[in-house]
């Protein structure tokens, strides 16, 4: 049997291919993909890669795969077969894939903290991903996301949540203190939305004013866009708020050096975009203020995964908002890695479903603002 896949072989160079169905072998599920999300790191692949598949140009160490390599990570489907060891009660469920894979057995996995595995690779960068027809995945990866009621489209919004869901407990957000939300690309509207479900107040901040808008249906009770070059902490603080917990999600470490000058005495700092370049910022504060900074990477599957799809389900209206098109292969770099990485895409995240040749509507099982009815 063979399939659609839009296989990565280096920078500039996705090629929608066929291919041979994959088998799962033990401990594995097959995935009959219904969406698969892209987001800034598959643009940076594509762009400037290799990047995370830069291992993949020898063969990767634990996975062995090699480029070409089929991309997406945030993806959700319908499991249709098992591997040998594997309990055929899976078969028919609607899952969510975490898409990290760890070996439960190193120093880190034994401490819980399974996405710092001594040997985790990830499902659509080091090993084939769901941008396919069909796709292989652990089943200690999958979540059940249809027994929360949840569409595959809405569970394929899964994986990012988790990313937020993990960023908002490394900073130990408590209920009723200030959140400040730095970067409202996809994993900052997520965490904006997450931590607007911890209790806390949240202030979501980028330099786009078009951005602000979601960012307030997602929970936002302040939405500010600033300048590059303006002052966060001036900015923030003439709102008379201090910012207990601020997520930087832009990477950039002017951004970095700002938002350590916002943070309020004894407060956290999440370092969620991966830093582009060295920082020159002076530590004073976090002797004299007890500050801390964090660092967040993916997400701890067994824990976070679960409850980013009750988040996802606790939203009635549904997510078009935020993913309003499910879009075919055919379009992945035009709809999806190049306005991502020009910073040009108009929606926050975009879907694509590999069984199809025409754009759809997103499916989340609610009316539409359109009024049409989809289920
Ligand atoms: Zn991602
Ligand atoms: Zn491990």
């Amino acid at each position: 049997m063979t399939m659609q896949a839009a296989r990565y072989y280096g920078g500039g160079d996705v090629r929608v291919e066929t291919v041979p169905v994959p088998v799962p072998g033990p401990g594995e599920a097959l995935v009959a993909v219904g969406a698969c999300g892209v987001c800034g790191s598959d643009a940076a692949e594509f762009t400037h890669g290799p990047l995370f598949t830069q291992e993949l140009v020898a063969g990767h160490p634990v996975s062995g795969a090699r480029l070409p390599v089929v991309l997406g990570h945030e993806f959700a489907g319908t499991v249709v077969s098992v591997g040998p060891d594997v309990t055929d009660d899976w078969v028919g469920r609607v899952v969510c894939c975490g898409a990290g894979v760890s070996c439960g057995a190193c120093r880190n996995c034994r401490a819980g903290r399974t996405n710092l595995c001594s040997v985790y690779y990830t499902l659509g960068l080091h090993a084939d991903g769901g941008l396919a027809e069909f796709v292989v995945a652990p089943t200690a990866t999958l979540a059940d996301a249809g027994s929360l009621g949840l569409t595959v489209d809405a569970a394929a919004l899964g994986q990012p949540m988790a990313i937020a869901v993990h960023s908002v407990a490394r900073g130990r957000l408590e209920r009723g203190r200030t959140a400040v939300v730095v970067g409202l690309g996809g994993i900052g509207m997520f965490i904006a939305y997450a931590a607007t479900a911890a209790g806390a107040d949240v202030v979501a901040i980028d330099v786009n004013p078009d951005r602000l808008p979601l960012a307030r249906a997602l929970g936002a009770d302040v939405t500010l866009s600033v300048e590059n070059g303006a002052s966060l902490a001036e900015t923030v603080h003439a709102l008379g708020r201090e910012a207990d917990v601020v997520f930087e999600a832009t990477g950039r470490p002017e951004v970095l050096r700002d938002c350590l000058d916002l943070l309020a005495p004894a407060g956290r700092l999440v370092a969620v975009g991966v830093q582009k370049g060295a920082s020159d910022q002076s530590l004073r504060n976090v002797t004299v203020h007890e500050q801390e900074i964090v660092g967040t990477s993916a997400h701890v599957c067994g824990r976070d995964l679960r409850q980013a799809l009750e988040l996802i389900a606790a939203r009635p209206a549904g997510w078009s908002d935020v993913a309003g098109s499910v879009l075919p292969l055919s379009q992945l770099v035009s709809g999806g890695l190049e306005p991502l990485s020009s910073g040009r895409a108009t929606m926050t995240k975009v879907l694509f479903d590999p069984r199809i040749r025409e754009t759809r509507l997103a499916d989340y099982g609610v009316a539409h603002a359109s009024g049409g009815i989809h289920g």
